[in-house]
């Protein structure tokens, strides 16, 4: 069979589903790669990186589609992609299926396959298909750089022969995927960092990362997230009070706030204030991970760097794994390639799509010619 990336259509998206390695992999499991000219570009892969891996690179959108039993992309199909998807064929991409029903259901109409890598189920076998949390990992890293870029001082303290300089004090708010990576990135460049989340049964992860996690005094345990399968949910009002409340004793002494704060299925909580804002010293920097969710801080705009009154630089662009395209698409292609040899246990270039395998199941969300999403609870964890 054959597998093919298309360029993404998408404005301003770097990123590709195939690298030449991912592609060398895949062959290795049966299938014949292809790509469109230029897909790879912006994330670093000329053609010719691609030919030399023995990679079919075709002129056009239309001859990839047509040609690839298999396509794998970055987001989800565009309208003109849509149109292309036919019977039998299989697309894996990013899909966001709760959020994109009607392109969902047109695609089981016409009798393609959706694997979403948004929908792998967040177990230890499928760690290392998990697409979300590549992106997320990316995403936090590239918050402290953002923050280095737009803040006017070392992160680290330095004693020079021109003066004393003190370190930067970093909070990141929720301490998930991209909270841990942003809190290693920041510990890792010398700064002082103080990280929050809902769940205390993070705090031991963040302190083994030289962080100091911040306790409420609240009566109340913090939230306990073991019982939403490691999610946090919606925070009691006295809970969000007391959160609140320390934010803003923290906000004038903090230089640098990362927020990453999400709960599932919904607008991202508004932890970060105006007047938190407001209290903060000129020169500091906030980047909102949440922007894409209506943000964690109520200036944020989505998709755009502001500077306050104050003097407080807020970023909120949602594309940070795309500002590191080479990165990211090679994580990505990567977690492509092992569900690709999830779906070929024989490696003979034949897809085996088992309804049985929890991970499979879990990530189909259309299937010979049904929509299979939600899908039932994983069996194994
Ligand atoms: P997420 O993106 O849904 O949320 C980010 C963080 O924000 C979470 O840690 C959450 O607790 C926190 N948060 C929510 N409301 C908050 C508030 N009011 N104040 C402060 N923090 C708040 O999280 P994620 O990165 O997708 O991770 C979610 C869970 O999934 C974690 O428990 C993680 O360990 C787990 N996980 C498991 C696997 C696996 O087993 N394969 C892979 C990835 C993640």
């Amino acid at each position: 069979m054959k597998i093919g990336t298309p360029k993404e259509l998408e404005q301003g998206e770097a990123r590709v589903a195939m690298t030449p390695d991912s592609a060398r992999q895949l062959q290795k499991l049966g299938y014949e790669c292809m790509i469109e000219t230029g897909a790879g570009a912006a994330a670093g892969f000329s053609d010719a990186l691609y030919k030399e891996a023995g990679v079919e690179v075709v002129k056009t959108a239309a001859a990839l589609w047509k040609g690839a039993d298999i396509v794998a992309k970055v987001r989800p199909p565009m309208e003109a992609e849509a149109k292309r998807l036919r019977d039998g064929q299989l697309l894996i991409s990013f899909f966001y299926p709760a959020q994109n029903e009607a392109l969902m259901a047109s695609a089981a109409k016409k009798g393609a396959s959706v694997i979403a890598m948004d929908m792998v189920p967040r177990i230890s076998r499928a760690q290392k298909m998990d697409a979300l949390s590549s992106m997320a990992n990316i995403a936090g890293y590239r918050a402290v750089i953002e923050a280095g870029n737009n803040f006017g001082r070392f992160f680290t303290g330095q004693v020079t022969a021109a003066g004393k300089v003190p370190p930067a004090k970093v909070l990141v708010v929720g301490a998930g995927v991209a909270g841990l990576a942003a809190i290693g990135t920041s510990t890792s460049l010398g700064a002082i960092t103080y990280a929050f989340d809902v769940r205390p049964e993070v705090a031991e992860q963040v302190e083994s990362m030289g962080a100091e996690f911040v306790f409420l005094d609240f009566e109340e345990e913090q939230q306990d997230g073991a019982a939403t399968g490691g999610y946090a949910s919606v925070s009691s009002p006295e809970f969000a009070a007391a959160q609140l409340a320390k934010f803003r004793e923290l906000a004038p002494e903090m230089d640098i706030v990362i927020t990453t704060a999400l709960i599932p299925n919904r607008e991202a909580p508004e932890l970060w204030t105006k007047d938190m804002v407001e209290a903060m010293k000129p020169g500091s920097v906030i980047v909102d991970l949440a922007a894409e969710k209506g943000g964690n801080c109520k200036l944020t705009v989505k998709d755009e760097k502001i500077v306050t009154d104050n003097g407080v630089t807020i970023v909120g662009y949602t594309d940070f794994p795309s500002r590191m395209a080479t990165q990211s698409s090679t994580l990505y292609a990567t977690n492509i390639r092992h569900m690709m040899t999830d779906l070929t246990p024989e490696k003979d270039g034949q897809v085996n799509h088992d309804m049985e395998d929890d991970v499979i199941r879990g990530a189909t969300i259309t299937h010979e010619k049904a929509v299979t999403f939600p899908p039932p609870p994983p069996k194994v964890q």
